[in-house]
């Protein structure tokens, strides 16, 4: 028999780690340009205002999270950001360790109510803290990835259909095979006819989904759906007001494209609520709304018991530390049927040294720790506003 005093094998000898201190909180507003505007129901975007957060160690290492502002989503706008973190979230962080991040966000999720763009950005600033801090990626510390590469979605928002048909064929030559088209803006007769059009005009091989952002009334969607069976819409994502929820069930019983959820889904509660009714075959997750990147994976998993298809999305429009966050997520999701959508390649410029890229259609998981981007402060410097 074995002595009592043998030494543990290194299988069960418990990991010395000391705690990784947080000594400092840096919430960042930022400005940048898009390549063009981005339209939207309700919304013309031709600037992205964006909140990072900068949470740097005793130890002298710093992680870096970011969320867009989302006015018409989560209601998030820049000032009430950076309130939210320097008066409400960032003196409950300082001094914890970084570590115990499930400890840290449970904090986070309860000192305020809604904002869920300021929550994300701390979330996801200590969990790449965490990350760079134990030399492992995002999605290794959130259960691993179960793919390497994704399939990138590409947003199509312009005036003229013509143009969407043209920068759909262009878009195709560098290999994007996904498309959301958003809708909501025109009358339905012209929108379905707009989705039909491209739908003939790029193949059968091509997925195409659209996108309404609320901006349809129930008559609105009703027609779009119905015209649009020729356009073979993977979904149609969030036609109704987000608290339309008796008319999104309502819609879903007549509809022959599934519905998916969006500005409706700002937690676990509601996804689970709209799912039971039949309201949505599909869920958007954004970290913004969800507040941030563990409240996010909490959300995958419940979608893939529901039996749910999934949508990861950064706002328009976030940087790569936006969109390397969101890959992990993807690159871990137990599945993404419905597209991923990254958003800094709208943007004229980013903040960081390694921009993620999306080569032949598809975005490549990072390899380095925590999220795997590296931010370069000079940028930072350049684009903060006020
Ligand atoms: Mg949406």
């Amino acid at each position: 028999m074995a002595p009592d005093t043998a030494p543990q094998s290194l299988a069960t000898q418990r990991a010395e780690t000391k705690p990784l201190t947080i000594k400092r909180i840096d919430a960042i507003p930022i400005a940048i340009p898009l390549k063009k505007p981005v339209i939207m129901a309700g919304v013309r975007l031709e600037i992205s205002y964006n909140l990072l957060v900068r949470v740097e160690a005793a130890n002298g290492l710093v992680g870096w999270g970011e969320a867009s502002v989302a006015p018409t989503m989560t209601g998030d706008v820049l000032p009430g950001m950076v309130a939210a973190v320097n008066e409400h979230l960032a003196p409950l962080m300082i001094g914890k360790d970084a570590l115990k991040r499930a400890e840290l966000a449970h904090i986070c999720a309860h000192a305020l109510h809604h904002n869920g763009g300021p929550k994300c950005a701390v979330d996801a600033a200590i969990a790449d803290l965490a990350g760079r801090h134990l030399k492992v990626s995002l999605s290794d510390m959130y259960g691993g990835a179960l793919r390497d590469s994704i399939t990138a979605m590409y947003l199509l928002g312009n005036p003229k259909i013509e143009d969407d048909i043209a920068e759909t064929h262009k878009k195709i030559a560098e290999g994007y095979k996904f498309f959301k088209l958003k809708v909501g803006i025109k009358n339905p007769f012209d929108e379905a006819d707009a989705a039909v059009a491209i739908r003939r005009a790029i193949g059968r091989d091509v997925v195409l989904c659209a996108d309404a952002n609320m901006g349809m009334s129930f008559r609105d969607a009703r027609i779009f759906v119905e015209r649009t069976r020729e356009a073979d819409l993977l979904f149609l994502e969030q036609p109704l007001r987000d608290d339309d929820f008796d008319g999104m069930a309502e819609l879903a019983r007549i509809s022959p494209i599934p519905l998916n959820g969006d500005e409706s889904l700002g937690n676990v509660a509601t996804i689970i609520q709209m799912a039971r009714a039949g309201s949505i075959q599909g869920a958007n997750l954004k970290t913004i709304k969800l507040g941030g990147v563990s409240a996010t994976v909490h959300a995958m998993s419940v979608c893939g018991a529901l039996g749910l298809n999934i949508n990861l999305a950064c706002k328009v429009a976030e940087t790569s530390v936006g969109a390397a966050t969101i890959i992990h997520m993807g690159c871990v999701a137990p599945n993404v049927n419905w597209g991923v959508s990254i958003t800094n390649h709208y943007l004229v410029d980013d903040i960081v040294k390694n921009p993620i890229v999306i080569s032949n259609g598809m975005m490549t998981r990072p390899t380095g720790a925590g999220h795997g981007v590296e931010v370069d402060e000079a940028q930072v410097a350049r684009y903060k506003t006020k």
